[in-house]
């Protein structure tokens, strides 16, 4: 039968009261809510989120906002992708019971003035490339979370400084939810999966490999007991020669705290930020024994 294969269109709110009827209806009925925040463009990486979302919660709400306070003024805003119809589709094949979609001025009304700022954490790696990037994001993830007010929030570990930001003001500001982390999903060639991967030229799509490589092999010289700044310099450098023109860092830190390390003698994450063409690609993964 047709209606087996059919997937019932996806409710999509824009305002914040919608959203909190529909968690309001839900609570009543003893139901467990889960959010995953985006910014649209899903892939499978996203989708894993959701999936990951289900198993902890009985009602998912997948959130999608390009969210302009945490692009800055030279960046990809005006050319980030947008494909709302497309991302609801997949996120009510994915089993979402809600996409959030608010319009800019609906989460930064007029004589918006408020900006949560993690002291220290956002200053660095990509806090340093993109000043203001990150107080952007504390913002909206904590607007979201007022907004929805779900049990538990899912971020991928793609954005590790993000999820260590966002674990920390969970923490610091109270919120009482809990923040769900995600595996980095990659394409089959290792590459992780972006919303900004279809900026990619053919040709650039192939040099980018290069980043998951020299992370892996770094990691390889690290647990073999090179010294930790002579394989970041090397890493860089392999980076450029592979076509990345800028290496914004490549950085052994604390799993936890991102405090850089010179030696490996804890459980750390090894992060780069490099760009190819006019595209600023990021990558992460854990070194331990
Ligand atoms: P974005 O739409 O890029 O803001 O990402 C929304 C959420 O999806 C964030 O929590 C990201 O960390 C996560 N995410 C993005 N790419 C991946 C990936 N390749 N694997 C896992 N999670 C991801």
């Amino acid at each position: 039968m047709s209606e087996l294969n059919t997937t019932d269109p996806l409710p999509i709110v824009r305002t914040v009261a919608a959203l909190r009827a529909h968690v309001a209806d839900w609570r009543k009925a003893g139901a467990r809510v889960a959010l995953v925040p985006t910014m649209g463009a899903l892939h499978a990486g996203h989708l894993s989120l959701l999936a990951a979302a289900r198993d902890k919660a009985d009602r998912v709400i997948a959130s999608l906002f390009v969210n302009p306070a945490q692009f800055g003024p030279n960046e990809d805003l005006d050319r980030y992708p947008r494909t709302e119809a497309a991302d609801a589709a997949a996120l009510a094949a994915a089993g979402c019971d809600l996409l959030f979609a608010p319009t800019v001025p609906e989460m930064y009304p007029a004589g918006f003035a408020t900006s949560i700022r993690v002291g220290g954490l956002a200053d660095r790696l990509c806090g340093a490339a993109r000043p203001g990037h990150f107080d952007g994001v504390a913002t909206v993830v904590t607007k979201l979370l007022l907004q929805a007010a779900p049990d538990v929030a899912l971020f991928g570990e793609k954005d590790w400084q993000q999820l260590t930001i966002i674990r920390r003001l969970v923490r610091d500001l109270d919120l009482p939810v809990e923040i769900g982390g995600g595996a980095i999903v990659r394409d089959a060639d290792g590459l992780a999966l972006s919303s900004r991967n279809i900026y990619l030229t053919p040709d650039q799509r192939h040099r980018a490999l290069a980043l998951p490589q020299v992370l892996n092999a770094a990691r390889k010289d690290i647990l073999g007991g090179t010294p930790v700044a002579d394989v970041l310099k090397a890493a860089g450098a392999t980076l450029k020669s592979a076509g990345f023109a800028t290496i914004d860092y490549v950085e052994l830190t604390d799993a936890d705290d991102l405090t850089p390390l010179a030696a490996f003698d804890r459980p750390a994450r090894l992060l780069a930020a490099a760009w190819i063409g006019s595209t600023r690609l990021i990558d992460n993964l854990a070194v331990a024994r």
